[in-house]
């Protein structure tokens, strides 16, 4: 544990796979701990249980596991502060509730669903919004307008009741966003929003700030669909007597349009993942792709997600998660929407991939080798890795390129016409013997008696290039020819010649 009175919480609703922009709050709520010296907490919200999905909580776990950013405490991490599962803690909050009731901060309703229905459908047909709030509370079924003793009546009845939360009737309520700014909400716009329902069970907000005071959250980093949320809560801290948590909400990552924010929907039908580990849907048996899986590094995909709604305000853009916390603070978190740029995941995931050795590659490329059967020595692996790092975005890339790996058995049809003229079967032949005559046949040495070739014969290299690349691999680009040619060992690339010649000559 640590001195510092530094306290964050990522509480996510267990409700299906984190997505992205639950990552990112993770992260920046990571950051910002390591960075003062404080605690990085996990809460898991699950009241709400009509909309729990199993497995939603392991996955939650296994994706911060992948990210490199693990709580301190927390729901599987331990601490003295816990439980951390909100179902767990359901016998805290209900005193809470009775305590604002007793402050005349919150009152019982007994109206039934349906009631309320009707006066939502009777306003909506008048194009007009119905809540239950200080211009509509007084006309309905509550303590505040049944008498002291019908109200107990009621309670000792058994008749369904919730708790509300009774908003100031007009008052502005100000605090301070450490992103935002000053923020200043009219009561009047807010409604009575239920704190506990008869079962128990507290609703969001009414868990959310119990834990937040009693886990003793000192600065509370969530996203921006919460600010509609931050008055309540700060009514709430202010009628519980208790200091509010500091409030700093992340600005909306938007789709890769820049249209409307980024959904769990957008992902696949997209081209990108939009959840960092794949994810099995329980109930359809859906699967949705995830980052790991696509073959990015954690490193790339964290780095990508912390220049997604700030800036360290230089030039910078590769940051690994100790520069990360160094450089983080809240105040250079933007206020407006992020917008996602898929190919700018790729670029951070293509820059992590360059920044490996070869034999580091050749390791992580291991196991995917053995998988697609491909049989390599460990000196031909880091070769492989040497020459295709470069044009590789991914892992699985650097075993892109089949003629590695078995004799081309097409040879690129646009090269053929426009590169394959009457004259370069003979310049081939030539090349083979030159080529025979080269020892060792290292990448240097082929290149130099390439070279040696052009000039005896003043050729440019257009006129023998294409031609040698599309006999050895079929291919129209890629790696320097000479370091192919070496991979493949002279024996190989000359029987590869004379296979393609004969293929060319037949078409
Ligand atoms: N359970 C909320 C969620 O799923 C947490 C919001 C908050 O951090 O206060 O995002």
């Amino acid at each position: 544990m640590t001195d510092s009175k530094v306290r964050v919480r990522f509480a996510p609703s267990p409700t299906g796979p984190l997505h992205m922009g639950g990552v990112r709050t993770a992260l920046y709520n990571y950051l910002f701990a390591k960075n003062q010296g404080g605690t990085f907490i996990l809460r898991v919200e699950d009241t709400d249980q009509k909309r729990y999905v199993p497995g939603a909580e392991e996955y939650i776990q296994q994706a911060l596991k992948w990210c490199g950013i693990e709580p301190q405490e927390g729901q599987g991490y331990g601490g003295d502060k816990g439980p951390y599962r909100q179902s767990e803690r359901k016998d805290m909050y209900a005193q809470y509730a009775y305590q604002l009731i007793e402050s005349g901060n919150a009152y019982y309703t007994f109206d039934s669903e349906e009631a309320v229905q009707a006066l939502r459908a009777a306003a909506e047909a008048e194009k007009k919004t119905w809540q239950y709030d200080a211009s509509t509370r007084m006309s309905l079924k509550n303590s505040l307008t049944l008498s002291k003793e019908e109200t107990q009546e009621l309670l000792d009845a058994g008749h369904p009741w919730t708790i509300r939360f009774k908003m100031p009737d007009d008052e502005a309520v100000v605090f301070n966003d450490l992103i935002r700014g000053s923020v200043s909400i009219q009561t009047a716009v807010l409604d009575d929003k239920v704190l506990l329902k008869q079962d128990g069970m507290p609703t969001y907000h009414l868990a959310n700030i119990v834990d937040d005071h009693l886990m003793e959250i000192s600065h509370v980093i969530r996203g921006e669909e919460w600010l509609p949320s931050a008055p309540l809560h700060v009514l709430l801290y202010r009628a519980l007597g208790w200091e509010a948590p500091q409030f700093a909400h992340l600005p909306l990552i938007l789709k890769p349009t820049g249209n409307g924010k980024l959904s769990k929907r957008d992902g696949d039908k997209g081209g990108f993942p939009i959840f960092p580990l794949e994810w099995k849907d329980p109930a359809s048996g859906n699967v949705s792709s995830g980052y790991k899986e696509s073959g990015y590094f954690p490193e790339a995909f964290i780095n990508m997600l912390l220049m997604l709604g700030w800036n360290p305000g230089t030039e910078q853009e590769l940051f690994s998660l100790d520069e990360a916390v160094s450089a983080f603070s809240l105040d250079r978190v933007v206020k407006s929407g992020a917008r996602f740029n898929p190919d700018k995941a790729k670029w951070f995931n293509e820059n992590y991939l360059r920044q490996y050795s070869s034999s580091e590659l050749a390791e992580l490329v291991k196991p995917l080798a053995t998988e697609k059967g491909i049989d390599l020595s460990d000196e031909k692996l880091v070769s492989l890795c040497g020459m295709m790092a470069e044009r590789s975005v991914f892992i699985q890339d650097l075993l892109a390129a089949n003629y590695f790996f078995g004799r081309p058995t097409e040879y690129d049809a646009k090269t053929v016409k426009k590169k394959w003229k009457e004259n370069t079967p003979t310049i081939m032949k030539e090349l083979m013997t030159e080529l025979e005559a080269c020892e060792p046949f290292t990448e240097e040495r082929v290149e130099v008696a390439f070279k040696a070739f052009l000039e005896r014969k003043e050729l440019g290299f257009g006129a023998a290039l294409p031609g040698f690349r599309l006999l050895a691999t079929g291919a129209a680009g890629g790696p320097s020819m000479f370091a192919i040619a070496a991979f493949l060992g002279k024996e190989e690339t000359l029987a590869r010649m004379n296979e393609g010649l004969t293929a060319l000559a037949a078409q």
